[in-house]
């Protein structure tokens, strides 16, 4: 088993979500796979923005939902088989009607909790991995599934500690049952223990497939985004910078702590502990290798690459009463 994890770049668009179907059904035809998808681009952004902008009794809010509903409407029109389209379409209208009366909620009254933000937030991954599940049933053996139905956290809605014994138990079980080839599933969401939605923070679709990986011992978690694999340095910033090929996930943990963006930190922890290999790769360029993470390798490199954070100010206090 394989788990496969596309970003927000990856499905921002009909044209991407197509190189990742693509994508999957090479991969699927050897493996079973589990596909993880983030938001389509720019839609979290745009949901929290638009709870923020209700909160604070700013009617502007409802432009932002009408580019979210239109950027989905169009990805089904252009890839969900004519004769499916509005079925599909009545199940997104669904969750749309929903999120606007959430939007509605919070700007009646003035306010949007840490509870309304993290329900509000998840639509975006609800919303593309409906969708994505759809557009794969074309062609591929697919199923979706719900991750609140498998990944347990606590009742803090933003940034949820995961309950591992629980979660764990819930993905075996589920997959030990599934006969699909492939399954989609929603990054970055969870059910708390009293049945809210909670989310595992910004970014946190990558953690997701690493909690899959690791409750399933695949025998590969891959994250694909926009980028040939984790840099040597910000490309952005350094010219000569090009992808590690090999990194340890000592290395891994350490860049991506320490500001290189390509993978959310908490995602190599469980991935370490089950010693699941993580190869980074592009799915804009899908024949790079792209980086490898894993344990012990046997590169010559001594340095594997520098990260920096911006904005940070280092005080030194110094005294004889310290
Ligand atoms: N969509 C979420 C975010 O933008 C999670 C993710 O993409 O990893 O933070
Ligand atoms: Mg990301």
């Amino acid at each position: 088993m394989k788990i496969l994890k596309f970003g927000g770049s990856s499905v921002a668009n009909s044209e991407n979500i197509q190189k990742v179907i693509q994508i999957v059904s090479a991969a699927s035809a050897k493996d079973k796979v589990a596909v993880v998808v983030s938001a389509f681009g720019k839609t979290t952004n745009k949901l929290i923005a638009a709870a923020n902008k209700a909160a604070n009794n700013d009617p502007s809010y409802i432009v932002l939902f009408n580019e979210v509903t239109e950027h989905h409407t169009q990805v089904i029109s252009d890839l969900i088989f004519k004769e499916k389209q509005s079925e599909v379409q009545e199940k997104v209208n669904t969750l749309f009607n929903q999120l606007q009366t959430l939007l509605e909620g919070c700007f009646l009254l003035s306010e949007v909790t840490p509870k309304t933000m993290a329900t509000i937030s998840g639509f975006g991954e609800r919303l593309s991995s409906y969708i994505i599940s759809e557009v794969a049933k074309n062609t591929l053996n697919a199923t979706y599934k719900d991750s609140r139905q498998l990944i347990i956290t606590s009742n803090i809605f933003d940034k949820a500690q995961v309950k591992f014994t629980l979660t764990n138990k819930n993905c075996q079980d589920f997959f030990k049952n599934n006969p699909h080839q492939v399954t989609v599933l929603p990054g970055f969401i969870a059910k708390s223990e009293n049945g809210l939605t909670t989310t595992l923070g910004r970014g946190g679709s990558d953690y997701t497939a690493a909690i899959y990986a690791a409750a399933l011992q695949a025998n590969e978690l891959q994250i694909w985004t926009d980028v040939s694999g984790m840099y040597t340095a910000n490309p952005s910033i350094v010219k000569q910078a090009f992808p590690i090929p090999e990194i340890s996930y000592q290395e891994a943990m350490e860049l991506s702590h320490f500001g290189a963006k390509v993978i959310y930190p908490p995602t190599i922890q469980p991935a370490l502990e089950k010693e699941i290999p993580i190869v980074i790769k592009n799915t804009f360029e899908p024949t790079h290798v792209g980086t490898l993470i894993a344990k012990d390798l046997k590169s010559t490199n001594l340095v594997k690459g520098i990260s920096h954070i911006e904005d940070i100010t280092l005080l030194t206090l110094e005294g004889t009463g310290m």
